[in-house]
């Protein structure tokens, strides 16, 4: 094969691996964002469990409050039932208790209720607490090694990079350039192979006398075709 070509091969491989690399970078800062949204995710589902124990909480103090005050007036009203003499009156505040005790009674029956659904949110507390913990260690974790994955693929480009400056320091500047244009409008290959007498790049026939001068490998030659630089595969 003419030796061009080969030094261009050579070339066109570093450069696809230092693409290819360049697309995995490309990928991290969304799966970075897609763990820390993973992670403020639990987060604020413990946030939420918590703000509704709290809320019960309330509640049920605002209860308790109210059983108070209405136990309070019981004994204001017991007094002054102690001290009347008139019977109807004496019958009035007995009519008037009943009623405090009544609501007592179903103030706290809700009370009873909340203190069960109090429980019951601790306990989905401690297991989201938890659960939130593993995550966040998984997370962590999962977060590291992108760290160290990144860093991993920029040296390697790095590395990528100086290969492919000595590499094309090496080539006339005329098909370099050629090439990069080449290179960069195909998205995928500058150079491609002719296997049995099809171009590889667009996958077209290429014309007899084409597939000869590629044979002969003594000139740089284009497919008519997608323009891409020939080599003679199969
Ligand atoms: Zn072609």
């Amino acid at each position: 094969m003419n030796s061009e070509l080969e030094q261009l091969l050579v070339l066109q491989d570093r450069q696809q691996k230092i693409r290819q690399i360049q697309a995995e970078i490309r990928t991290l800062p969304l799966e970075r964002a897609h763990l820390e949204s993973q992670l403020a995710a639990t987060a604020a589902g413990v946030d939420v469990l918590k703000l509704k124990a709290r809320q019960v909480e309330v509640e049920r103090k605002k209860l308790e409050l109210d059983v108070g005050t209405r136990n309070e007036s019981i004994a204001r009203l017991k007094t002054q039932q102690y001290q009347t003499r008139k019977n109807d009156e004496f019958q009035a505040i007995s009519h008037e208790i009943e009623r405090y005790g009544n609501e007592i009674q179903k103030l706290e029956d809700e009370e009873l209720e909340l203190m069960i659904e109090a429980d019951k949110l601790k306990g989905e507390v401690e297991v989201a607490e938890k659960n939130a913990r593993t995550t966040k260690d998984t997370i962590s974790r999962q977060l590291t090694d992108l760290e160290t994955k990144s860093k991993a693929l920029g040296s390697q480009q790095q590395e990528f990079e100086k290969e492919r400056e000595t590499l094309a320091s090496k080539i006339d500047a005329d098909l370099l350039d050629q090439f990069e244009r080449l290179f960069n409008s195909k998205g995928d290959a500058a150079i491609v192979a002719v296997e049995h007498g099809v171009c590889t790049g667009c996958h077209m026939k290429v014309t007899t006398a084409t597939a000869s001068r590629v044979k002969a490998g003594k000139e740089i030659v284009n497919c008519e075709q997608c323009g891409r630089i020939l080599y003679l595969g199969q």
